[in-house]
C-alpha cells in the first residue's frame, strides 16, 4: 500500500507542476503584454500628434496677429494716402508702392493662415481618431486582464486541490517512504516510480528480469528496474 501512495503523491506532483507551468505560460499573458504595448505605441502616437497640432496652432495665433498687424498698417497709410495730409506727388507715388507691398504680403499671409487652418482640421481629425483608437485599446487591454486573472483563478483553485490531496496523500506515508519519495524524485526530475505494465518499465520501456518479477508480488518489497534504477510499481492492468 506504500508504493501505492508513493505512485499517487508521484501523480499529484506531476499533476502540480503541470498546472503551474500552465499559468506561467498561459498564451493570454502574451495577449495582455501585446495589447499592453499596442497602448503604449498608440499613446505615444498620440502624443506626438497633441505637440505638432500645437505647435501649428501657436503658429496660426502668430500668422493672425501678423495679419492684424498688416491691416491696421493698410488702413493707417490709406487714411495718410486719401487724407489731406499728402505732401506731394512723389510721396504719394511711395505711399502707393507700400500699399501695393503690404497688400501682396497680406494675401500671402491670409493664403498662409487659410491652408494652416486646413492643416490643422485635417490634423484635428487624426488626433480625435487616435484617442478613439486608444480608447478601444484600452477597453481591449482591460478586457484581455481580465481573462488572464479569471483564467489563473481558475487554475490556482485546481492547484490548491491537488496541494490538498497531496496534504493528505503525504500524511498517508510513512517517513522511510516518504525520504524515499523525495530522493527517487530529485534523481529522476520527478519521474522517480516507474509503474510495471506488460513486465515492462513505464520508465524506461525495458523488460524486468523474472526476479524482479517475483519481489513484484511483495507489496513491501523496494524493487528497482535494473535497467534506469526507477523504483517498480506494479499496477493492475485495468487503472
Ligand atoms: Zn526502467
Amino acid at each position: 500500500m506504500q508504493l501505492e501512495w508513493m505512485w499517487k503523491l508521484q501523480e499529484l506532483d506531476l499533476s502540480i507542476v503541470a498546472l503551474s507551468g500552465e499559468m506561467e505560460e498561459s498564451p493570454l499573458h502574451q495577449e495582455v503584454r501585446a495589447a499592453a504595448a499596442d497602448l503604449a505605441a498608440l499613446k505615444e502616437e498620440l502624443a506626438q500628434a497633441e505637440e505638432a497640432l500645437q505647435e501649428r496652432r501657436k503658429k496660426l495665433r502668430s500668422l493672425e496677429m501678423n495679419i492684424q498687424k498688416l491691416t491696421s498698417d493698410r488702413e493707417e497709410l490709406r487714411r495718410r494716402m486719401y487724407g489731406r495730409a499728402v505732401a506731394s506727388p512723389r510721396e504719394l507715388e511711395q505711399m502707393e508702392k507700400k500699399l501695393t507691398s503690404l497688400e501682396k504680403d497680406l494675401e500671402s499671409r491670409e493664403d498662409e493662415a487659410l491652408e494652416l487652418m486646413e492643416t490643422i482640421e485635417k490634423m484635428d481629425l487624426q488626433r480625435n481618431e487616435l484617442v478613439r483608437r486608444a480608447g478601444e485599446q484600452e477597453e481591449l487591454l482591460a478586457a484581455k486582464e481580465e481573462q488572464l486573472e479569471a483564467a489563473l483563478a481558475r487554475l490556482r483553485a485546481d492547484l490548491e486541490q491537488l496541494q490538498e490531496q497531496r496534504r493528505v496523500v503525504e500524511a498517508k506515508l510513512e517517513p522511510q517512504f516518504l525520504e524515499r519519495y523525495r530522493i527517487m524524485s530529485q534523481r529522476h526530475q520527478g519521474r522517480g516510480l516507474a509503474a510495471v505494465e506488460g513486465d515492462i518499465c513505464g520508465g524506461c520501456g525495458v523488460f524486468i528480469s523474472s526476479k524482479q518479477k517475483d519481489l513484484l508480488y511483495n507489496p513491501r518489497a523496494m524493487v528497482y528496474c535494473e535497467n534506469c534504477g526507477r523504483l517498480l510499481v506494479k499496477r493492475a492492468p485495468e487503472e
